[in-house]
C-alpha cells in the first residue's frame, strides 16, 4: 500500500491526538492481529503475512507501541496488549469518532459491520453515553 499525502495528513491526524492510553506525544501504530484478525475481512486483516493498512493505525506513545508495554513487543503478545489496554477495534471505532471520519471507511474494510455516524453540519454535541460511575461509587 502506498503512502499517499492522503495517508500522511491521516497519520498527522492520528499522532496529533495523543497515546489512546495515556494521551503522551504519541507515533502511527498499524493494528494487526488480535481482535482484528477476528473481526475484519481477510483481506483487510492487516496480520503477519500481510501488508499493514496504512488507515487502520492508531495513536500510541513509544512505551505503548514498542516499548514493554507495546503492541508490538509486550511479552504477552497482541492479545495480551488487547486485555490490558482494550481491542484495537474498539480503539479505531473510538479514533474514528475523535477524527470525524471513519477508518474502516477509508481501508475500505466494508465487511466491518462497525456504523460509523457522519455527523450533520451544525448538529448539536451528542448526549454523553450514560455510565455505571455512580453504581460503582455505592460499592466502595
Ligand atoms: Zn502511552
Amino acid at each position: 500500500m502506498k503512502i499517499t499525502n492522503e495517508i500522511l495528513d491521516h497519520w498527522d491526524a492520528i499522532a496529533g491526538l495523543g497515546c489512546c492510553i495515556d494521551e503522551r506525544p504519541a507515533e502511527v501504530a498499524h493494528c494487526h492481529g488480535g481482535s482484528i484478525s477476528d473481526q475484519l475481512d481477510p483481506q483487510y486483516r492487516p496480520g503477519m503475512a500481510q501488508k499493514q493498512n496504512h488507515w487502520l493505525v492508531i495513536p500510541l506513545c513509544r512505551e505503548h507501541h514498542r516499548g514493554n508495554k507495546g503492541l508490538d513487543t509486550c511479552k504477552g503478545g497482541v492479545r495480551g496488549w488487547e486485555e490490558e489496554y482494550g481491542s484495537q477495534i474498539e480503539w479505531l471505532e473510538e479514533v474514528s469518532n475523535r477524527l470525524g471520519y471513519c477508518l474502516f471507511k477509508r481501508a475500505g474494510a466494508a465487511g466491518y459491520t462497525y456504523q460509523f455516524m457522519d455527523p450533520p453540519v451544525g448538529a448539536a454535541e451528542p448526549e454523553p453515553p450514560a455510565t455505571d460511575a455512580l453504581e460503582g461509587a455505592d460499592a466502595l
